[in-house]
């Protein structure tokens, strides 16, 4: 069995090293014998979706994610086709950002990819916190850390999770991140999949799911990864 796993443009999306997102699905993939490729595209190469099973787009600043977005509106049809195929998407801060209608700064208007039903004004100051959310849809807590001008609106669709400790989405409304499909949209940076397990193999499992329709996972030792992640949920939500 095998994984293919999109990085789109690494270069410009790589804040805080979202890249180490990728390590982590490679890694649990080969602990299990199951084989990953990952490629990564740079701005002019074209994408084939249809050979992808996880697509990873990071976090970029405001500048970056300009550059990107002129080229995101080329591939939009085809990568729209395969998230509504059930295509497995982890996308992160301005990532998160750009998949929806669109990213509202003091310098204009950035249109988004609209694959997802959400949309983002900058606000200030910045929301820069560490982060825990509690979510039906995870055994665990999920532990983080965002940095973001952005505020975003998902209206009714489902959150990745409910804010515990940190801003979220917007500051306002307790959601953070977003659901769809098998699309997972999230603020929380960096090491998200390697601090939280159980986000990874979710990834993993629906990616499994749609290409072989099975979803079992070989169980893995988390012990450590787990005790960090109830270290950091202790400490900024007090809950023991
Ligand atoms: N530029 C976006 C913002 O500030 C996203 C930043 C990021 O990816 N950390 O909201």
């Amino acid at each position: 069995m095998k994984l293919t796993i999109g990085h789109l443009y690494p270069d410009l999306l790589n804040l805080y090293g979202d890249r180490g997102n990728i390590q982590c699905m490679k890694k649990r993939c080969e602990w299990r014998g199951i084989d990953v490729e990952i490629r990564e595209y740079q701005l002019t190469d074209p994408i084939d979706f249809s050979g992808l099973d996880i697509v990873l787009l990071g976090g970029g600043s405001d500048r970056e994610q300009q550059i990107v977005c002129t080229t995101l509106q080329n591939i939009r049809d085809d990568m729209k086709a395969y998230v509504e195929d059930g295509g497995s998407v982890i996308a992160v801060c301005g990532g998160y950002q750009l998949l929806g209608h669109y990213y509202e700064t003091g310098e204009g208007k950035m249109k988004g990819l609209s694959l997802v039903d959400l949309y983002t004004k900058q606000g200030s100051p910045r929301l820069i916190s560490n982060v825990v959310l509690k979510s039906e849809d995870f055994p665990y807590e999920i532990t983080g850390f965002e940095n973001h001008g952005g505020r975003t609106w998902i209206g009714e669709n489902r959150p990745f999770g409910r804010v515990v400790f940190g801003y979220g989405n917007n500051g306002e409304d307790k959601m953070e991140g977003i659901l769809y499909k098998n699309v997972v949209g999230t603020y929380l940076h960096g090491p998200l999949l390697p601090k939280n397990p159980h986000v990874c193999d979710y990834l993993l499992r629906n990616a499994m799911n749609r290409k072989y329709g099975r979803t079992d996972l070989a169980p893995l030792d988390d012990s450590q990864e787990m005790e960090a992640n109830q270290y950091i949920k202790n400490r900024f939500s007090g809950s023991k």
